[in-house]
């Protein structure tokens, strides 16, 4: 479907110019590709890739008590892919079939210039080669960076918001500012965004407070998604004591609320429910209760460049070192396709007292949420 991107960038981050996007689609990055590009991604269970998340950074504003540890170490800067290897990297995947492009982090709007790397993407829109370009953000920066967003052609976005109460709010993210986080909200709506709400079911932290946030979430408007606690990375707590499985949250929202299962699909592994009560939507992402593993069309790339097949799984490819080998995109397509080859049939998280260390040593900040 082709869209419109109001200022029409036709630059990529080398400052090349693509004055018809489409005619150049095989050689997105402005330089030489293999034959590889333009081949669809298809791992080895016939399923095809094309939804690529990347994360742009592993730092955050927030420490989420679920996510992080209270005293993170960040990756030196020079680990970290520039701008301009994101800009050729993503093309290089929108070049083989991924249709929808998240970024995510870490908090990918504190990365320094990231509206640049938007603004050089957003030509893939208007090529008609990408449909979606989104993000995934707690929102902290959205109220400086909505406009920006809408103008470059990125229409819903994901903001994570666990609970409404500012003293909770704090605690869980251990500093955060609720305020700042609705501000960015409001700007977002204000920009024309679709702001859809992602949050994770805590034990004993935010349970009880889920079905107020439904209503206040409906009610602006909002779709809301509710996630399992994964079991990714050290985060210096028990995630027995955080674990809170959603068929327990549904029995309980079903007590008050008339679910009806729909088969809308957000891109993601959300299962839906339409709320009778307040007409809205409500998603559940189950990672433990119920495995979404066979319909995945998704892969992930951190900021060093790791492909990770599965966000379950420590299986991965180095993309960095074919990125900076050469101008080339050879050596890259090779790498992505030694990837999809390996994709795995499902993930194998298990929360139990028995299984006390994660069951993948990487924060979801560096896999990219
Ligand atoms: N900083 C941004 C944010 O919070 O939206 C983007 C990155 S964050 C890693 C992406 C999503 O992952 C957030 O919705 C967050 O709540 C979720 N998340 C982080 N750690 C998680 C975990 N261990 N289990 C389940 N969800 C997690
Ligand atoms: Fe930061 Fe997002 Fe992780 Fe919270 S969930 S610490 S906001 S990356």
């Amino acid at each position: 479907m082709q869209r419109m991107v109001r200022h029409q960038p036709a630059r990529d981050l080398t400052g090349r110019s693509h004055v018809a996007a489409s005619a150049d689609a095989t050689t997105g990055s402005g330089v030489a590709s293999s034959g590889a590009a333009g081949h669809p991604m298809v791992d080895t269970f016939g399923r095809a890739v094309s939804y690529l998340r990347v994360s742009v950074t592993d730092r955050c504003d927030f420490r989420c008590a679920y996510c992080m540890s209270e005293h993170m170490t960040f990756l030196p800067r020079q680990e970290l892919l520039t701008l301009e290897e994101l800009d050729r990297l993503c093309t290089a995947f929108i070049e083989r079939g991924v249709k929808k492009l998240r970024l995510t982090g870490g908090e990918p709007l504190v990365r320094r210039d990231v509206m640049t790397l938007f603004r050089a993407l957003s030509r893939h829109l208007a090529s008609g080669q990408l449909d979606e370009l989104t993000l995934t953000t707690n929102g902290s920066q959205l109220a400086r960076h909505a406009a920006e967003l809408a103008d470059c052609g990125v229409r819903r976005i994901n903001v994570s918001l666990d609970t409404r109460d500012a003293e909770r709010f704090r605690a869980i993210t251990r500093g955060g500012d609720l305020a700042q986080v609705l501000a960015g909200i409001r700007a977002a709506t204000e920009a024309g965004l679709k702001v859809k709400l992602n949050a994770v079911a805590l034990k004993g932290e935010n349970e009880h407070e889920i079905p107020a946030l439904m209503e206040w979430a409906h009610g602006e408007g909002h779709d809301l998604s509710l996630i399992e606690v994964m079991p990714l990375g050290e985060v210096g707590g028990d995630r027995v004591d955080q674990y809170l499985p959603l068929s327990v949250v549904r029995e309980r929202l079903a007590e008050r609320f008339t679910l009806t299962d729909i088969p809308y699909r957000s891109g993601g592994p959300a299962r839906f429910v339409e709320v009778k009560e307040t007409g809205g939507r409500l998603g559940f992402i189950t990672p433990l209760t119920h495995n979404f593993c066979e319909g995945c069309n998704r892969v992930r790339v951190t900021c060093t460049g790791t492909l990770y097949m599965c966000l379950g799984q420590e299986d991965a490819v180095d993309l960095r070192a074919p990125l900076r080998a050469s101008r080339d995109d050879a050596l890259l397509h090779e790498a992505i396709d030694a990837g999809i080859r390996r994709k795995p049939k499902g993930h194998d998280f298990v929360i139990d007292r028995a299984t006390s260390a994660p069951a993948v040593p990487r924060h979801m900040s560096t896999t990219g949420g």
